[in-house]
C-alpha cells in the first residue's frame, strides 16, 4: 500500500487494512470522494463512523475541510464517533435520485440530520431504520446502524436502544 504524503493529519492509510485510493473510489462509485473525505469513506468499509477532529482545539467538524473552522488549524484527525444522538431535522422523500436500496413507491423516504452526542451542532445527515416514518420525531435518541447502499457499507440511523438513552 503506497503511502500518503504527511499533511500533518494522522495517516490512518497506514493501518494495514485500510484500502488504497483507487480501490476506494471503487467501492463508492456514487461518491465524491477527495482528499478531505477519503480517511472518513475508509472507516465506511470498516463500519466505523469517523468525523473530522481537531488536535489542536478538539473540537469537531462536519462536512469535513481541511482545516479546522474554529481555529485553522490543519491538524485534523479523522476519529470514530459513538453514533448516538438526536434527531434535529426530519425529511420524507416522495421522490429522489435513483438508489438501488431506496424504493419510493413503498412509501416516503426518510432522510433525518442527527445532532451528535460528541458536540453542540455537530450534525451528520442519513435514513432511519426500524422505524416507520410517521414515527420518527425531532429530538428522538438514535443510534448508528450500519447497512448497505451500492454494495458498500452504509452509515444509518435507528431508534436508540432503552440502555442508550440517557
Ligand atoms: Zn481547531
Amino acid at each position: 500500500m503506497r503511502e500518503l504524503a504527511c499533511d500533518g493529519r494522522e495517516d490512518l492509510s497506514n493501518r494495514d487494512v485500510e484500502v488504497g485510493d483507487e480501490e476506494l473510489v471503487l467501492r463508492f462509485p456514487h461518491a465524491r470522494i477527495d482528499h478531505d473525505n477519503k480517511d472518513l469513506y475508509r472507516g465506511w468499509l470498516r463500519r466505523e463512523l469517523r468525523i473530522h477532529r481537531c488536535r489542536e482545539c478538539e473540537r469537531w467538524h462536519h462536512p469535513p475541510r481541511p482545516i479546522c473552522p474554529h481555529c485553522w488549524s490543519t491538524k485534523i484527525v479523522p476519529t470514530p464517533v459513538c453514533g448516538r444522538g438526536k434527531i434535529f431535522l426530519k425529511m420524507l422523500l416522495h421522490q429522489g435520485p435513483e438508489v438501488p436500496e431506496v424504493d419510493y413507491r413503498e412509501g416516503p423516504h426518510p432522510v433525518i440530520t442527527v445532532e451528535l452526542e460528541e458536540q453542540t451542532g455537530l450534525r451528520f445527515t442519513s435514513t432511519m431504520l426500524e422505524c416507520a416514518s410517521d414515527e420518527i420525531e425531532i429530538g428522538m435518541a438514535v443510534e448508528l446502524v450500519w447497512t448497505e447502499r451500492h454494495a458498500a457499507p452504509f452509515p444509518a440511523f435507528r431508534p436508540a436502544s432503552p440502555s442508550a438513552e440517557q
